[in-house]
């Protein structure tokens, strides 16, 4: 595979090196339309707006391709630093209009394509979402490598590229319907492929001692069934800087030998099986937000990121330094993305000690200095753990490397602790019981020499919670880091008239500096703005609704409503279930003619639900007949409507969050480690009603008390009402709920089909339910009725909306980063070279 290399070493610079490509409006046309008709060859003929897109992505792609060579030049003469930030998740969206806008190219393309007679909406709109992610973790990552390529500095994202994304969400008479998302379909013009670095990775097989007597107790892997793992580079431009760095994703491919070898024996179909089996690997992402399902096709996944992305850096540094490791930790930072790709650990141990010969002192010097770990979940049941026999069977060379650290380390936990057995127990890697698991989280911890949440509670209930006993054993690895959102996407991107009146009053250099967005708060003050503020949220309102018309078939929704909005992964944890109660007693007060000084608000919820959630599903169903209840009741009239927006993805979401009012970050408070919705809607000019939970809180501290709508139990109240949680006794003494409940309960909302909301119903009323809704209700409601009341008061909210954007200036994850970087990575951002 692609081994024929040049006589000479290197190709000749007559071929690698070109002038810089125009940036001006006749270079870009003349680029769409070579594009068109040569690179794609279309013609009069073509009919698909998809080529047109094509033509005009390939013209702003030449662009990067230049700059992403110049900055991987500017890297590797420095020799610098490096960090590789592994996530099995990056939920890109789009592409085409974040390139645009990062090259500085909008103008001189629009009038591209006005010369053209094309319509950029139009040509954008036919982009696929890169849905390589669940939710917030995956969106977390995208963000980063965004923020690292502003900053300029050297950071990889490392990934898989699965064929198949998220799944897209239909709703089918109030039901969940998933359908696969092949999102590669029509090809993906921002991937290169890099066949000629591939490389190999090992599963199954056993594992001896080798007899090469120059290596005593060297250990081989051997008789394995192999994957390859080809890469597929995508450029992430970096803000007006010239700077691309690289996401590298992996896509896994069968081995030639493999399939001959089984074919040799005579079995034809044996060997097309295992051709699918190692070509499945990058199949699918694992739809399951918050949670994991031990299916051996995920640590399957996890194995092949880790070992390909390692020995790919591996390869580098070999090319560079030869065998010597020496500075290996000082060069390289490992950023584990969760505890996903936590088995990388021992996976460098492997790859330091069986194939580069270092000893086992060294190599964890090594691994103990280049790893760092995101904890991203206090949820106890999303913290990973593998079945050590499914370890055994498909990795049995990492099992031992396992065994041994944790034997190593317990070892040192003994003699801190002499004879507390206990303490052994809870602190093991191996979990024992019917069935031993390794627990990955404590892997990465002992692995890493940095151990971060992500935001400030949640950080904290790590070191006291969760991860008590290895803060107390090293308290220093422990530290936060507040997630952010790029403001390039969240804002400048996505509200391109709000950016626009922002840079009006302000300047421009907040998209590169988001706490300059504190100088608007005087122009809090200024009516005038604040109409210019409210005329653009009402346009953004009005593109939303064209939004969900398009999505949803027209339904007529009032633009002058409140837009109160729920968009995120449907879980329990998130309380969308608490919305639609409240939701239930407004539907109730109107029907009981309680609408003195009444708000009008249309509810939007939005989200998917892992496949096999099935309260999660209920859920969902539960809001979709409470919708279709409200919606056709006459005495609504305009008063309430509710809407849930199917398919909710990045793309959507760049439509939502510049048209909301008010935000719903309603978690029991304890459970959201972060959230990093909440930010897009603040960045945005939306309010947010919220509980004490993730960086909701760091939100209140920022825009004031005054500027938020904060209700419910905090993480300690919630700690202390277990045990003694009554519910029932909680709707008795609140006439609201006993009304609600009332109303669910006598099947209401589902006269035709008796029965199926009965287990939410008991979840609510059940003295075990963790979420305890029924608990913040009554906090709920009243934070409702002070929102709806600030609403009403235009110029209040105006002043309030206007606030919020100008305190969002934390949230940017070019400051998320920036901690990173002085804290944990160590790097120094290195500019790329110029293009010539
Ligand atoms: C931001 C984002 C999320 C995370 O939302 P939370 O409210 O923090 O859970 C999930 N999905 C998509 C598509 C997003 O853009």
């Amino acid at each position: 595979m692609l081994t024929r290399k040049f006589k000479t070493s290197n190709p000749t610079a007559l071929l690698t090196e070109m002038p810089g490509l125009g940036m001006g409006a006749k270079n870009l046309s003349a680029d769409i339309r070579r594009h068109f008709n040569c690179t794609l060859g279309r013609d009069r003929d073509c009919r698909s707006v998809h080529y047109a897109y094509s033509a005009l992505a390939l013209t702003v792609r030449d662009r990067l391709m230049e700059r992403w060579r110049n900055t991987e030049y500017a890297y590797d003469q420095a020799d610098c630093r490096r960090t590789y930030y592994l996530s099995l998740e990056f939920l890109l969206g789009r592409a085409l209009s974040n390139a645009m806008l990062n090259l500085g190219i909008e103008e001189p393309i629009q009038q591209a394509l006005n010369e053209l007679g094309l319509e950029l909406e139009e040509l954008a709109d036919s982009e696929f979402d890169a849905g390589l992610g669940n939710g917030g973790l995956g969106r977390l990552a995208a963000c980063f490598i965004d923020s690292c390529a502003t900053l300029q500095l050297p950071v990889m994202g490392y990934g898989i590229r699965y064929e198949y994304g998220m799944f897209r969400q239909m709703i089918v008479n109030g039901y969940q319907v998933e359908e696969p998302d092949h999102w590669l379909r029509n090809g993906h013009v921002w991937e290169q492929e890099r066949p000629e670095l591939t490389v190999r990775v090992k599963f199954g097989g056993r594992t001896e001692f080798s007899n090469d007597v120059s290596r005593p107790g060297q250990v081989v892997w051997l008789d394995t069934d192999d994957v390859l793992a080809v890469p597929f580079d995508i450029p992430v431009p970096g803000y007006r800087n010239g700077t691309v760095n690289t996401l590298r994703l992996w896509k896994s491919a069968a081995t030639d030998e493999f399939k001959l070898g089984e074919f040799n024996a005579g079995d034809y179909a044996e060997s097309v099986r295992a051709k699918n089996l190692a070509e499945n690997i990058s199949m699918v992402l694992y739809p399951n937000d918050a949670s994991e399902n031990g299916k051996e096709l995920r640590l399957r996944q996890q194995y092949f990121l880790a070992s390909a992305s390692l020995q790919d850096v591996l390869r580098r540094w070999l090319a560079d330094h030869g065998e010597d490791f020496s500075e290996f930790a000082e060069k390289n930072c490992f950023q584990l993305n969760d505890t996903h790709p936590t088995i990388a650990v021992a996976e460098l141990m492997r790859l330091l000690i069986d194939v580069h010969g270092l000893a086992w002192n060294e190599a964890w010097a090594i691994t103990n200095r280049t790893m760092a770990y995101t904890n991203h979940t206090l949820l106890p049941e999303a913290l990973e753990k593998w079945p050590v026999r499914l370890f055994r069977q498909m990795l049995p060379r990492l099992l031992e490397i396992i065994f041994e650290i944790n034997a190593r380390f317990l070892g040192e936990v003994a003699a801190r602790w002499p004879g507390d057995i206990d303490r052994l127990a809870r602190m093991s890697l191996i979990e024992e019981g019917h069935e031993q698991q390794v627990r990955m989280a404590y892997l990465a911890i002992v692995g890493s020499f940095s151990v971060n949440g992500v935001a400030a509670l949640h950080s904290d209930l790590l070191k006291h919670g969760l991860f008590k006993d290895f803060h107390e054993l090293w308290p220093e690895r422990f530290n936060n880091k507040t997630n952010g959102i790029t403001p390039r996407r969240w804002l400048a991107a996505c509200n391109p008239e709000l950016a626009g009146l922002i840079s009006e009053a302000i300047g421009d250099k907040w998209t590169a500096d988001l706490t300059r967005l504190a100088e608007l708060r005087p122009f809090a003050e200024d009516a005038a703005f604040r109409e210019r503020w409210m005329a653009i949220k009402r346009r953004n309102k009005e593109k939303l609704l064209d939004f969900k018309n398009r999505e949803l078939g027209l339904t007529l929704v009032n633009p002058d409503l409140m837009f109160d909005v729920q968009v995120k992964r449907i879980h329990e944890y998130k309380r969308q279930l608490l919305n639609v109660l409240h939701v239930i007693h407004l539907f109730d007060r109107i029907k009981r003619g309680d609408v003195q000084d009444w708000t009008p608000r249309c509810v939007l919820f939005g989200g998917k639900a892992a496949p096999g959630y099935v309260m999660a599903k209920r859920i969902i169903k539960l809001i979709n007949n409470v919708a279709g209840t409200i919606n056709g009741d006459p005495e609504m009239n305009d008063r309430l409507s509710v809407l849930f927006l199917p398919n909710y993805r990045v793309t959507a979401m760049e439509v939502i969050c510049p048209g909301t009012d008010l935000s719903e970050q309603i978690s029991t408070a304890g459970k959201e480690a972060s959230g990093t919705g909440n930010m897009k809607f603040m960045m945005n000019g939306a309010l947010t009603i919220g509980t004490l939970d993730g960086a909701n809180i760091e939100i209140r501290e920022e825009v004031g008390a005054e500027n938020f709508f904060l209700f419910g139990l905090t993480a300690e109240e919630v700690e202390r009402r277990r045990g003694g949680y009554d519910p029932g006794a909680v709707i008795e003494a609140n006439e609201d709920l006993k009304r609600v409940m009332g109303l669910l309960e006598s099947g209401f909302f589902n006269r035709f089909e008796p029965g199926i909301f009965d287990p939410i119903i008991e979840s609510i009323r059940s003295p075990h339910d963790p979420w305890m809704t029924a608990a913040d209700f009554p906090g709920y409601v009243e934070a409702q009725r002070a929102a709806a009341a600030a609403f009403r008061d235009k110029d209040r909210w105006a002043r309030m909306s206007i606030l919020n954007t100008a305190a969002s200036g934390k949230f940017s994850t070019d400051r998320t980063i920036a901690e990173y970087n002085r804290e944990i990575w160590k790097l120094t951002p290195i500019p790329a070279l110029p293009v010539k």
